[in-house]
């Protein structure tokens, strides 16, 4: 690289013609919360809550939980916080929720499935989660996770509502989700593509195994298509689509995304500046184009050798 990239973000980031671009957070847990806030993100995109159920030999109590809950919301006052129901299974096992003997664990109950299989554990986190809410200023908005299609986000939205949580969420990973999002969001306020899932479903590539990683990129044109459907289906709702798998943290795939009709970006916090810096740098049309230009390319190499082209002459 032979330009100067910014070293700290400001919160804020737009193109260089002003369109505002939300870019925020992901964190894990409440070290992450207040590192990403010194790192100046202005909110969270993702707050993975597993780190609370993890190598735990049973469910921790309502109390624990909204003790964490707020450990991390507290770092953002007034802001905006996405909250993930607990993500168990596959890469996420968990001792006490995750079934023993899958064959294929990536394809079983993992996500939204393991609250279908156990409402209880899913109830007690939205609980602990809405009393989390109701003592901190954060804006608390509850997404779920591996969701398939409109029946499951209806169910979950239905159970937030209980709660008294008003802004529920699913995360598009599923192939059949992001295809289905104009009825997906019919059901619920928002939606945020999980693209590590989201590129592992659609290419049938385990996102860990390194002798498929050639095949694990967002770049895919079947995955950017995909993106593309997703961020149609929510137009048609008014409702906002944003990213929040390791895609977003792509300088070069940033305004793409943004030109697909991505509202907000939220990454690792380290990644902030370098994306807000080259969103800088694009128009808001230019971001259209961009993303005209990879949907039109047959492979993800020569997709992503459009965009370097484009923008580091
Ligand atoms: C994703 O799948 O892109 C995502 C953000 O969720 P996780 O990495 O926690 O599965
Ligand atoms: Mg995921």
């Amino acid at each position: 690289r032979d330009r100067v990239v910014a070293a700290t973000f400001d919160g804020h980031a737009a193109t260089r013609d002003g369109v505002a671009v939300d870019l925020v957070a992901n964190v894990a847990d409440p070290a992450e919360a207040r590192a990403a806030a010194a790192a100046g993100a202005r909110g969270v995109g993702l707050f993975r809550t597993e780190f609370c159920f993890l190598g735990r030999g049973e469910e921790p109590g309502i109390d624990e939980q909204v003790a964490a809950y707020r450990a991390v919301l507290s770092q953002f006052p007034g802001q905006r916080v996405v909250v993930r129901t607990l993500d168990a299974g596959a890469d996420k096992p968990l001792r006490f929720l995750t079934p023993d003997h899958e064959d294929n664990p990536a394809l079983g109950v993992r996500g939204l499935r393991t609250a279908v299989a156990h409402p209880d554990v899913l109830d007690r986190q939205l609980d602990a989660i809405a009393r989390a809410a109701a003592a901190e200023t954060a804006e608390v908005w509850v997404m779920a996770p591996m969701v398939a299609t409109v029946d499951e986000a209806r169910d979950f939205a239905a159970a937030c509502e209980a709660h008294g949580l008003h802004q529920p969420g699913v995360m598009i990973e599923t192939p059949a989700a992001a295809l289905q999002a104009r009825h997906v969001l019919a059901e619920v306020a928002f939606a945020s593509l999980g693209t590590n899932d989201l590129t592992q479903y659609t290419m049938a590539a385990d996102r860990d195994l390194a002798g498929v990683a050639a095949l694990s990129t967002p770049w895919q044109p079947a995955v950017l298509e995909l993106v593309r459907v997703a961020c149609e289906g929510g137009a048609v709702h008014g409702a906002p689509v944003g990213v929040c798998g390791e895609a977003a943290a792509d300088p070069l795939l940033a305004p793409v995304l943004v030109g697909l009709g991505v509202a907000s970006l939220s990454m690792t916090p380290r990644a902030l500046a370098e994306v807000a810096d080259t969103l800088a740098r694009v128009t808001r049309d230019e971001c259209t184009e961009l993303a005209r230009l990879v949907l039109d390319r047959p492979t993800a190499e020569a997709a992503r050798d459009a965009v370097r082209t484009r923008l580091l002459p």
